[in-house]
């Protein structure tokens, strides 16, 4: 069987370009989205992944406003600077990046971003209409999938689903998107016993684990769309360094039916997702003015 790839950098260019028009709608209203980007520390990740998404806003026509942080800032600091941005009329999209340092409560500072501004859609309301059927702002990551899987035409309707991973910013989320589009829907994690066992019962599995290559071509079924989101270095051998998913790429071509290659695949849909949660946010903005 031959592996279609999917092209996220290539779908996400093309989301990106389609905003344009809906920022050029707001401008002809003199309104313009705007997103900060908070950072507390100096993780070199979140550093790059910062960079990358205020690139990605001047590019779009979003405005973005950095805010970088020591990493001895205290909780207090940051949910001050959490409520001017909340109060800023040009700020329509608020994103603190995680993980925040130890001795700040990341549940706290979500839960203090107005939910019209939570374009990360992390916070309780936003979680709730996501998991009641009514979605406002869905987290960035899992609505990057679904569009990945619409855009591959995977068919989703009365298949197995399995998401490997729980966490509140992908593998739960990606659940209930699943779940939404009538999948059957199982979610692993690290306490499954037989993980191959289940994934090989999959039509569609989602790799959210941050473990590099630990999925393999004999735990997926033939056919199966593999949607894999794990960012992993590569920890030796002549790649090492490297960035790789938490699928075995190379080993399920030919035997997958399509999959997300890492990076190129998942990576690149979410700063797509988030400028588009960012774009929405100042037309809901827009309209109650
Ligand atoms: P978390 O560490 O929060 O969650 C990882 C999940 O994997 C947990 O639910 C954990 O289970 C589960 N897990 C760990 N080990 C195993 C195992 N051996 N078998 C089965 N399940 C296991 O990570 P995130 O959800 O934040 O991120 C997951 C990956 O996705 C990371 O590599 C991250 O870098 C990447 N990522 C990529 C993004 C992108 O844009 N492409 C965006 C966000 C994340 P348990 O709950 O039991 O501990």
């Amino acid at each position: 069987m031959e592996t279609r790839i999917i092209d996220g950098a290539a779908l996400a260019r093309s989301i990106r370009t389609d905003l344009t028009a809906r920022v050029a709608a707001l401008a002809a209203k003199n309104a313009r989205p705007g997103l900060a980007v908070v950072l507390v520390g100096d993780d070199p990740a979140s550093q790059v992944y910062v960079r990358n998404k205020s690139r990605a806003c001047n590019e779009a026509g979003i405005a973005s406003f950095q805010h970088t942080l020591a990493a001895s800032t205290s909780q207090q600091e940051l949910l001050a600077l959490v409520g001017k941005l909340n109060a800023d009329p040009a700020v329509h999209g608020i994103l603190v990046q995680l993980p925040v340092p130890k001795h700040i409560s990341a549940d706290a500072i979500i839960r203090a971003i107005a939910p019209e501004k939570d374009v990360d859609g992390f916070h309780p309301e936003n979680v709730g209409l996501l998991a009641t059927g009514n979605a406002r702002f869905v987290p960035c990551t899992p609505a990057g999938v679904m569009r990945l899987l619409a855009h591959a035409g995977v068919d989703l309707a009365g298949r197995h689903a399995v998401v490997v991973g729980r966490s509140n910013i992908v593998g739960k989320p990606m659940a209930l998107l699943l779940l939404e589009k009538h999948a059957t829907v199982t979610i692993c994690h690290s306490r499954t016993p037989d993980l191959g066992a289940v994934i090989r019962q999959a039509d569609v599995v989602v790799a959210a684990v941050g473990k590099a290559r630990m999925i393999t071509a004999d735990m997926v079924k033939s056919g199966a769309a593999v949607i894999d989101v794990g960012i992993n270095r590569i920890p030796d051998g002549p790649d090492a360094g490297k960035l790789c998913g938490d699928v075995d790429f190379a080993g399920l071509l030919g035997r997958a039916g399509c999959m997300t290659p890492v990076p190129g695949g998942v990576g690149p849909m979410t700063i797509a997702l988030l400028l588009e949660n960012t774009v929405l946010a100042a037309e809901l903005a827009t309209l109650k003015s």
